[in-house]
C-alpha cells in the first residue's frame, strides 16, 4: 500500500522523514513506532514555529490543512461507540467530528488520532482525490501517534508555563 498524504511543506517534508519507513521485523506493514513518535515531535516543532503560543490540538490540526472540527452530540454520523470519524467530501474538505459527550482529554487524544488517518490518506485511482482507508495495523499506529502527540504537546505547555511563572 503506497501512503500519499494530503500534507505540504515543511509538515510534508516532516511525514517522508519519518512516517514513510516500514518496520522490517514486521514484514513492512507498518511504521516503527520510533519513527512514529519522532514525526509527532516534529510536527509540534514546526507548528510552534507557525503558532506560538497559541498552539493547542485543534490549532494544530487546522495549521496541518484540516478544515474543521465539529462535536457532534447527535449520533448519526458516529456509530455506536466511536469517538470520532475524519471524511472527506467531493470538495476534498476534511472534517473531523468528535462525539460530543466525551471528556475533555478523551476529545483531544481522539483527534490526535484521526490527525494520524488525515496524514495517511490514500490517494484514491481517479480523480485525484483523497480517501480514507484504515485496517488493524494503522489504528495501532493512530494510537501511538495519539499518545505521543498529546504527551509530547501537554509537556511543551507545562513547560511554556513554567517559564512564564
Ligand atoms: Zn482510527
Amino acid at each position: 500500500m503506497a501512503y500519499s498524504s494530503p500534507l505540504t511543506g515543511e509538515y510534508l517534508r516532516a511525514f517522508e522523514r519519518h512516517a514513510t519507513k516500514n518496520d522490517p521485523k514486521r514484514g513492512g506493514a507498518t511504521v516503527p513506532c520510533w519513527e512514529i513518535v519522532a514525526y509527532a515531535a516534529d510536527i509540534l516543532d514546526i507548528a510552534a514555529r507557525k503558532l506560538g503560543d497559541s498552539l493547542d490540538m485543534c490549532r494544530l490540526a487546522r495549521s496541518l490543512g484540516i478544515d474543521k472540527i465539529v462535536f457532534n452530540s447527535n449520533a448519526q454520523m458516529l456509530k455506536p461507540g466511536q469517538y470520532g470519524i475524519i471524511t472527506i467530501n467531493a470538495d476534498n474538505k476534511t472534517t473531523i467530528v468528535l462525539r460530543d459527550e466525551l471528556e475533555r482529554e478523551e476529545k483531544r487524544f481522539t483527534l490526535a488520532h484521526e490527525i494520524w488517518h488525515y496524514c495517511l490518506h490514500v490517494r484514491s485511482s481517479g480523480g485525484g482525490d483523497y480517501s480514507i482507508f484504515s485496517s488493524a495495523i494503522i489504528e495501532q499506529e493512530a494510537e501511538i501517534f495519539a499518545a505521543a502527540l498529546m504527551y509530547l504537546l501537554d509537556q511543551r505547555t507545562a513547560q511554556r508555563a513554567a517559564h512564564a511563572a
